[in-house]
């Protein structure tokens, strides 16, 4: 433990020297400049631009991190990740003053893998198989996403991914932003991979077809049976020049604040604040299936029972140009699942005392 520790220090106080290095030469103007040639930014130095940046971001996340390798109770798995994560950055500097792009990305997932391992530990959620290690070990290509920032991530139509979720609230659901262009669908489902052999388990299921923007929720305990580890990116049949895809994620903080009436397009996800019941309507067009999910935030009183204390099903309907309404609780989150281009709208209306409810009212009062 204490070469292994001895090591982690050394490596610690090589990685700030590097970070200072790496810092100073972002901002030196020679190597900003080398990316114009002729007046034009060939495609592969934009890249090589932006992965020195992304490096740089990724020096000082680890020099952030509030884990400490000397701590007396730290874990040796958490020892080793930090290690990872430690080694991935210098090597993916190494590559970076090589040239080879490849070679800094796979070092970027390392490092970003190890680091997501080492968080889920520390929140003491599922923590996320490192895959492409695993793949890699196996001789089998290394499936990378192309990450510019911390929750981005893009790839291509032409192949499967399988990204460790890292959780902008780590415990907390998040929303997954997708955009895709291209022909056919892809899959965007969150999974469970338990083992490093076995076959990942489906938590939640979406899907984007041809060109289009989705906001879909990404769902953890309660809300889901399990807490997926991993986004596992699946094209319907792999063909080739079938366009790309991106991905983000964001807390769900970020959802979309709906206060009497919100109009919007495919898949999204949104917050209602007030605390009153009302009837939420939506009129959708569509000639796809369609849902509204709701999941109740109010705080009821002792011993009253919400069906909503986990995200269930509101409203949801198949046919062309539909209205519907269903009474809700108010404070709680709502998700529209449509396909592109399905437009509609949503209304909250506040509820009115309803017949027998007044009567009762009257007779209480005496009126
Ligand atoms: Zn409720």
């Amino acid at each position: 433990m204490e070469v292994v520790l001895g090591y982690v220090l050394g490596v610690a106080s090589v990685l700030l020297i590097l970070l200072v290095v790496r810092t100073r030469r972002t901002a030196s103007p020679p190597q900003l400049s080398a990316v114009v040639r002729d007046g034009r930014e060939s495609e592969r130095d934009r890249t090589l631009a932006e992965l020195v940046e992304v490096v740089t971001e990724l020096g000082e996340e680890i020099a952030q991190l509030t884990f400490d390798p000397a701590a007396p109770d730290v874990r040796p798995e958490s020892l080793a990740d930090y290690r990872r994560a430690l080694d991935s950055y210098g090597k993916a500097g190494d590559a970076l003053d090589g040239r080879d792009l490849d070679r800094v990305r796979q070092q970027l997932a390392c490092a970003r893998n190890a680091l997501v391992r080492l968080d889920a530990r520390a929140h003491g959620l599922p923590v996320p198989i490192d895959v492409s290690r695993a793949a890699r070990d196996r001789g089998r290509p290394i499936p990378y996403p192309f990450q510019t920032k911390r929750f981005s991530y893009s790839g291509s139509n032409e192949r499967s991914y399988l990204i460790p979720i890292d959780w902008p609230e780590p415990g907390r659901a998040a929303i997954t932003e997708v955009t895709r262009n291209g022909t056919g669908l892809t899959d965007f489902n969150s999974v469970l991979v338990p083992a490093e052999e076995a076959k990942p388990n489906t938590v939640g299921f979406h899907q984007l077809q041809g060109n289009g923007r989705a906001r879909f929720h990404l769902a953890t305990v309660p809300d889901s049976h399990h807490a997926p580890t991993h986004l596992q990116i699946v094209p319907s049949g792999l063909q080739p020049d079938t366009g790309s895809w991106t991905v983000r994620l964001h807390p769900l903080s970020e959802a979309v604040e709906l206060l009497r009436e919100y109009q919007g397009t495919g898949s999204e996800v949104l917050v209602h604040r007030s605390n009153a019941p009302a009837v939420l309507g939506i009129h959708i067009d569509t000639s796809r299936s369609w849902e509204v999910e709701y999941r109740c935030l109010r705080k009821h009183r002792r011993g009253e029972r919400c069906m909503f204390s986990r995200l269930g099903t509101l409203i949801y309907g198949s046919s062309d140009a539909s209205l519907r309404s269903a009474r809700f609780c108010g404070h709680g989150l709502i998700t529209v699942t449509a396909a592109q281009p399905a437009r509609w709208s949503l209304t909250v209306t506040p509820e009115r005392p309803t017949g027998s409810a007044l009567s009762g009212l009257r007779q209480r009062l005496g009126i």
